[in-house]
């Protein structure tokens, strides 16, 4: 059962009636994919009620991003969401504009320091900001118990992971892992930027990471081989192995989990992916 909202008062007032459910919530952009399909799966098999937001947020675009151009396909969308089969409520809010989220005079914006400062937000100074701000909006408004969010954008996933966490926001955050095609390239709305011959050319970022996955999990040189990456092709942005609950480097043997976390431009599109390694499988500590 899937019910459209379009306005916040119609929202606001969904929101009243419902009494003592738990509540998912699956924050996307739309342009639905399998990667947001996944989410709201798992939102549905462990909440009574699911609220799925498409919004394309402003606050989370750069001046000269493609804040304009990105693909806003409700029509599709919607068909989409249709498809699932489950007894239980959807509720497919898609503010009609900014202001539904942000009035004329919104004046505040939410910062978390530390973990926002590297990767995207030292190449996107006000991304997550924005991201923070219309998150917090989304979780205080829509009041769900549960919160689902990607593996896909990983460090988006530790920023709001610390914001919820700083501020005790009575919310569950859950994340989904990365959701690939036949060909390994994660799925993301932005892929439909990509030629045929940009789909190939994107492949390094998923190969690069799997190679490093699988010289690390062998004990193999995994850092020459990441720096050569990086000094013989200049579209990387960074392509970085981290600890995967702070973003600081580090070795196999100091941490119990690492991300091997890489930003890659094909053209004018940027493509994130990671891979999180499970060090203790191999390093006994
Ligand atoms: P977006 O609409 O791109 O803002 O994404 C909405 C949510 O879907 C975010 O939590 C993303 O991390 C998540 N997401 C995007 N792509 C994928 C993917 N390929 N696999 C799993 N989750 C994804």
């Amino acid at each position: 059962m899937i019910k459209i909202i379009t306005t916040r008062i119609d929202f606001d007032n969904y929101r009243h009636s419902l009494t003592q459910e738990s509540v998912g919530l699956v924050p996307t952009m739309g342009n639905l994919h399998a990667g947001h399909i996944s989410l709201l799966k798992e939102s549905l098999l462990e909440n009574d009620v699911v609220i799925l937001t498409i919004f394309v947020n402003p606050k989370q675009f750069g001046e000269h991003e493609d804040f304009h151009l990105y693909p806003r396909t409700l029509k599709k969308d919607c068909e989409l969401v249709s498809q699932i089969e489950t007894s239980k409520q959807i509720i497919l809010w898609a503010p009609e504009n900014s202001e539904e989220i942000f009035p004329a005079n919104f004046s505040t914006s939410l910062t978390v320091k530390g973990i926002t400062e590297k990767f995207e937000g030292a190449l996107r100074p006000t991304h997550f900001e924005g991201v923070a701000t219309v998150v917090y909006l989304l979780f205080k408004i829509t009041k769900a118990h549960k919160a689902y969010f990607g593996q896909k954008d990983f460090q988006q996933a530790l920023v709001i992971k610390k914001m919820v966490s700083d501020l005790e926001i009575p919310i569950v955050i859950k994340i989904m892992p990365i959701i690939r095609n036949s060909s390994g390239l994660a799925l993301s709305s932005r892929n439909q930027y990509l030629t045929d011959e940009d789909k190939i050319k994107a492949l390094t970022l998923p190969q690069t990471l799997k190679k490093i996955e699988e010289l690390i999990l062998n004990k193999k040189p995994y850092l020459t081989f990441a720096q050569t990456a990086l000094q013989e092709d200049k579209n990387w942005d960074y392509l970085e192995i981290l600890n995967a609950k702070t973003l600081l480097p580090a070795l196999p043997l100091d941490v119990e989990e690492l991300v091997v976390l890489g930003a890659y431009r094909v053209g004018k599109t940027r493509l994130l992916d990671n891979i999180l390694i499970n060090t203790k499988k191999v390093f006994k500590k």
